[in-house]
């Protein structure tokens, strides 16, 4: 399960759905997804490992 930041809630870790790792320009790894609650895309910015575990324990959708 991946966790994020929501604006809208302003909750800290909520849980994203049908989460996609995407890569930043610079070399970074980011999650996006949706808080299940009330539908406001949520991304958090993950690191080369956890990007890597989090698609290899299918928790989020390869995306770049
Ligand atoms: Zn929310």
């Amino acid at each position: 399960m991946i966790t994020g930041y929501c604006v809208k809630c302003k909750e800290k870790g909520v849980e994203l759905s049908e989460a996609k790792i995407h890569q930043t320009k610079k070399g970074g790894f980011m999650a996006k997804g949706t808080h299940t609650d009330c539908g406001t895309t949520v991304c958090a910015m993950m690191s080369k490992d956890n990007a890597e575990k989090a698609i290899a324990e299918e928790a989020a959708e390869k995306a770049y």
